[in-house]
């Protein structure tokens, strides 16, 4: 089917959307700039793109206010930088209302549900640091119920919208983030699995929107372990995700994240695995996958609709995730998705620690989908040597079930840039290492040499300072 996001033409004004309602939110003063002007009505001809953000789930905090990468600037660094440069003027803006429990529980068992709503409760707060740790990588507060509920409905709301044709695209600036959640299990400062609970609703609860088919495209820089276990047997959602697996010590660990995990039974061959095994990788990198991976595959697949979990923690000079991905990069990723899929988009936040590239990223994207400004797709570096290798893997493994990946890339295709940095992996080293960056713009970067033994404290690729100490070696969940 073809969207309205990808017919290009103008709708009239009268058909513009309604001026939004301004979230709540202590820049409502800045967001007074959102009622129409004449120009913005005259923009507002354009796609319809909602954004959904709600200063309510600033409050799921740390309990005794630690340093914590998933902190509430994120979202608000983001909706600033919306704000500043005037996109939300030209957007359907959206505060968050809660997920009503039941769509919730078709995704998450009913105990972890109620765990979820219950665990904000005063009669919780003397048990709610040692519930947390149970779990890997969460911390609580008596706003993460709130805060995980608004999440989950706001993602559903927005992608409904999206789904009925109110809306071209939309955005939801959300947190907690969801796509490490499994049914019984928060983990990986996920609660809920936000995106799942989305696809799930549509497929189950809206049938009369006629979205069958649903592609899960999961640019984090961390395997979206939560959304391939919910479906792992469901050949209505392909779920894709490219991230760093680091021969399965990096972020959730294990080898659920294993190119080889392709789904089981009905859901054989709709579950895509791309798995790098170092950091460094870029916006080259990730449109090679794009070319020769995602978009001929997503092409066979003609989804209904588009959901993206989008972390931004590959982007350039995150904390945790060791990667290059520009605001340039994620534009392209993005414009390729739209004018070759012919779905409907909607973007979920999932992780990115940098506020500074996690802002500037978000607002490219909203930019595309805006059709603010034409995208040129020119990258000038050229892939990894080891992007090619798993670009080739991925294409044998899924090729009985995608005929359009069993041809052979052309040789002079295939060469790459060679291999990408290597680093000592020892602490003191690791140390000097970061002193050098500093020194050459300041990246924070940590990846793990290609082929080494699993290190602890490597995981997350983060900060010397303790990634390790926010995501953990993971369980393996298979
Ligand atoms: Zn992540």
């Amino acid at each position: 089917m073809v969207s309205k996001a990808f017919n290009f033409q103008r709708t009239p004004a009268s058909e513009s959307s309604s001026s939004p309602s301004p979230p709540r939110c202590p820049l409502s003063s800045l967001l007074s700039m959102a009622a129409p002007t004449p120009d913005a009505v005259e923009h507002r001809r354009g796609p319809r793109v909602g954004l959904a953000y709600d200063e309510r789930m600033c409050r799921h905090a740390t309990p005794d206010g630690e340093d914590h990468p998933e902190n509430p600037e994120r979202i608000r660094a983001i909706w600033r930088e919306l704000v500043s440069v005037g996109v939300t003027q030209r957007c359907t803006v959206l505060s968050a209302k809660e997920a009503e429990d039941k769509y919730v529980a078709a995704v998450h068992t009913r105990k972890h549900v109620e765990l979820i709503r219950n665990v904000s409760s005063k009669q919780f707060d003397s048990r709610r640091k040692r519930i947390a740790k149970r779990f890997n990588s969460i911390y609580l507060n008596e706003a993460s119920s709130e805060s995980a509920f608004l999440a989950a409905g706001a993602v559903l709301e927005l992608t409904e919208k999206v789904a009925n044709g109110e809306l071209d695209s939309g955005v939801a600036i959300v947190r907690p983030p969801g796509h490490h959640a499994e049914p019984d299990e928060a983990m990986g400062f996920c609660l809920f699995n936000n995106v799942a609970i989305a696809a799930n609703f549509l497929l189950n609860e809206r049938t009369d929107l006629g979205i069958k088919k649903i592609l899960i495209v999961d640019w984090d820089v961390h395997h979206g372990n939560g959304t391939q276990k919910i479906f792992w047997n469901d050949p209505r959602v392909l779920f894709f995700s490219v991230h760093r697996h680091d021969f399965g010590c990096f972020y959730p660990a294990g080898d659920d994240g294993s190119h080889s995990m392709t789904g089981e039974g009905l859901g054989a061959g709709y579950n895509i695995n791309v798995p790098w095994d170092h950091g460094f990788c870029g916006d080259a990198d990730y449109l090679a996958v794009w070319d020769h991976i995602l978009i001929p595959v997503a092409s066979s697949f003609k989804p209904d609709i588009i959901l993206i979990s989008g972390g931004f923690d590959a982007a350039i000079d995150d904390p945790l995730g060791g990667c290059r991905i520009t605001p340039h990069g994620y534009t392209v990723m993005m414009k390729k998705l739209m004018i070759s899929v012919q779905g409907k988009i909607m973007m979920a936040l999932e992780g990115g620690y940098n506020l500074n590239s996690l802002s500037k990223s978000v607002l490219a994207c909203v930019q595309v989908l805006l059709e603010e400004d034409p995208i040129t797709n020119s990258v000038k570096e050229q892939p990894y040597k080891s992007t090619w290798h798993v670009i080739l893997k991925v294409r044998r493994e899924l090729s009985e079930f995608w005929p359009v990946l069993a041809a052979d890339l052309p040789e002079r295709m295939l060469i790459g840039k060679g291999k990408p940095p290597t680093i000592e992996r020892s602490f003191e080293n690791g140390l000097a290492l970061l002193g050098e960056l500093h020194s050459l713009g300041g990246r924070l970067l940590r990846p793990r040499e290609p082929g080494a033994s699993p290190l602890v404290s490597s995981v997350g690729g983060g900060t010397i300072s303790g990634a390790s100490a926010w995501l953990g070696v993971g369980k393996g969940h298979r």
